[in-house]
């Protein structure tokens, strides 16, 4: 069966089955290390909540961290490693870390393991490394294919280049993953959308994680705020926006497996500005859903809607704010049935 999502215009029915994630993630957050340069929209010590580390220190921790889940007998997860550019870390570290995440696999301990890394740090030696300790997924911090956003951001590459490294991830065999940045400097909610349409198609992402840009403290893009030189993207427009990019991942049977930053204590006293929700991926999806029946309703007004069981949490959109809209396509609450199955039913 097609694992892309056929929401056809005017249909009565069709597939509501957002693609999820397979396995749970265990992620060793390792800020900055081997970034070439801090980009101007970065704090990943408030994002991540972790301080400078050193591998000698925290690796054993994960080890015994994962040991004690194999005791448990939880399901093996995969391991990542998140905060920086790995394949810039000077080789001894990047080595130190595949031959423990390799040993730990070996052991049956995580079932695979992952990095991310910048696109203009993936050359086909470091692919070789991490293909020959069995890593199987590269997550590329590509932000953008647009050029003017990424000189905005002076990221240090371009489209071009950006596209080029994911066809090599690829091409090495490794699934990728393609982070973008909807809201950077530079870039309108239409570039984030076409970004979108370039990591499915082009790129060719198995993966996508959406990170509205937000203003924290600290950084190049703070001081850029209060000069009054950069306008974050307003809540209401990024919810819109990421719900365009949504479809089109759903439409692929793309999964999008991050919408906004994850909750953390430090990110929270560290936001000065910017589209920051709690909720933001099921209000994302929301509209997303509700977007999807009004076009497949052309026009018309529903007696009665038949939507997939799964989707009760997020349906009405947070705190009920789609009711309206809802309304305004003629459901009331008690028009619509949650049912078992992936179907989404007009009627
Ligand atoms: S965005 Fe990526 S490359 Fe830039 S400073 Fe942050 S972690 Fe490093």
């Amino acid at each position: 069966m097609d694992k892309a999502n056929d929401i056809q215009h005017g249909a009565n029915a069709f597939r509501w089955a957002p693609p999820k994630r397979r396995s749970a993630v265990v992620p060793v957050f390792l800020p900055f290390h081997g970034c070439p340069t801090r980009c101007l929209f970065c704090a990943q010590h408030s994002q991540t909540g972790v301080k400078d580390v050193s591998l000698k220190n925290i690796l054993p921790k994960f080890k015994m961290l994962l040991e004690e889940r194999a005791a448990k007998h939880e399901d093996a997860p995969e391991l990542a490693f998140y905060g920086g550019t790995f394949t810039a870390m000077p080789i001894g570290e990047q080595k130190l870390c595949l031959d423990f995440a390799a040993g730990l696999k070996e052991r049956g301990l995580v079932s695979s393991f992952r990095c991310s890394t910048r696109p203009d740090c993936v050359d086909r030696a470091a692919l070789a490394r991490l293909k020959a300790a069995g890593c199987a997924t590269l997550e590329l911090g590509v932000q953008s294919f647009d050029d003017v956003a990424l000189r905005a951001c002076r990221r240090g590459y371009g489209g071009r280049e950006a596209l080029a490294a994911c066809a090599r991830v690829k091409e090495a065999g490794f699934a990728l993953g393609v982070q973008l940045l909807p809201g950077l400097p530079g870039s309108s909610p239409e570039d984030f959308v076409n970004d979108v349409q370039i990591a499915l198609s082009a790129a060719g992402a198995d993966m996508l994680r959406f990170y509205p840009c937000l203003v924290l403290r600290g950084t190049e893009l703070e001081a850029a705020w209060r000069d009054g030189k950069y306008m974050p993207m307003p809540l209401d427009i990024c919810l819109e926006t990421l719900a365009d990019g949504w479809l089109k991942a759903l439409k692929a049977g793309v999964p999008v497996i991050r919408m906004g930053l994850a909750p953390e204590k430090s990110l929270e006293a560290a936001i000065a500005a910017g589209p920051h929700h709690p909720a933001l991926g099921t209000r994302v999806m929301a509209r997303a859903l509700y977007r999807a029946v009004e076009s497949a309703a052309r026009g018309g007004k529903l007696r009665s809607l038949q939507v997939p069981q799964n989707c009760r949490g997020y349906f009405w959109g947070h705190r009920g704010e789609l009711r309206p809209a809802w309304a305004a396509l003629g459901l009331t609450p008690d028009a619509v049935n949650f049912v078992q199955g992936e179907t989404v039913s007009l009627c």
